[in-house]
């Protein structure tokens, strides 16, 4: 089984992971906005890690 990432706004991604991939500290880049968060994903939860402003 695959899962299609999805990103804050809810658009797929191309990162595409597993029930029990566990990403730390992941750039996801989402094509629609054209934005990359960071996220976390463990669990079978995502998570978006807050940056400070650059
Ligand atoms: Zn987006």
């Amino acid at each position: 089984m695959i899962f299609q990432t999805r990103s804050r706004c809810d658009g797929k991604t191309r990162t595409q992971i597993r029930p029990h991939t566990v990403l730390e500290d992941f750039p996801l880049f989402c094509p629609k906005c054209k934005y990359t968060c960071v996220i976390r994903f463990k669990d079978g939860k995502i998570e978006e890690i807050k940056m400070p402003d650059a």
